[in-house]
């Protein structure tokens, strides 16, 4: 999922994270990742469950870090990479209440102040979602694989998850806010389904022509 264009602290400046102050979340070695983009059919398949919790599943992992913080976004699914395995990682980068307010040149605009995020990085290989709340919330959502385009979206506004860890331990969480939001958008794309897909079809298709305009003028 990318930040929403409203919520500054999802714009962090690229490289903050990588600038090499030993932040680095896994090892050595990783490696930025394509993010397929609309419409490469291989968004659409329905990815498989993680059977292995090797070396590799690891590599995947690290490697699907490095790409979210890249591009810059707050969650990624492995098919967006091109691996079609139930793996998700998520970083909601909140603010970091304690620090002091730096400088900030990114996001492409105006020189402004805000604080320095925090890095909560977290892993989810084969989650579910238990008991859906009946209420609803609704989300400015965006994706890296749907770049530079933003669309209310309206889902469950609590959801317990049930997932595996990288050591393949089941751990269980109730969840809410932007947090919820952003697991279900990242588990749709295990199931081959984009955010826009929750738009009526006249929306999506608006949503579709406007980044194929974008992309001509790029
Ligand atoms: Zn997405």
């Amino acid at each position: 999922m990318a930040g929403g264009p409203d919520r500054r602290s999802f714009h962090p400046a690229k490289g903050r994270w990588l600038a090499g102050k030993g932040e680095r979340p896994y090892f050595a070695g990783m490696a930025i990742r394509e993010i397929l983009e609309v419409p490469d059919p291989r968004l659409k398949v329905v990815s498989k469950p993680v059977e292995k919790f090797d070396d590799a599943l690891k590599t995947l992992v690290a490697d699907m870090f490095e790409t979210m913080y890249d591009a810059p976004g707050i969650g990624l699914a492995a098919i967006q990479v091109g691996v079609p395995l139930r793996v998700l990682v998520i970083d909601l980068q909140p603010e970091d209440e304690e620090a002091e307010p730096e400088v900030c040149t990114a996001h492409g605009g105006e020189e402004h102040t805000h604080r320095p995020v925090r890095r909560e990085p977290r892993v989810f290989i084969n989650p579910e979602i238990l008991d859906p709340s009946e209420e609803h919330s609704i989300y400015n959502e965006g994706c890296l694989s749907v770049p530079e385009i933003y669309a209310e979206v309206e889902r469950p506004a609590t959801i317990r998850a049930r997932w595996q860890d990288i050591d393949g331990a089941v751990h269980e969480e109730a969840m809410e806010g932007l947090m919820a939001t952003c697991l279900q958008h990242e588990m749709d794309h295990l199931e081959g389904v984009l955010f826009i897909d929750h738009l009526s079809r006249l929306k999506r298709q608006m949503a579709l022509k406007k980044l194929e305009k974008l992309r001509k003028a790029a």
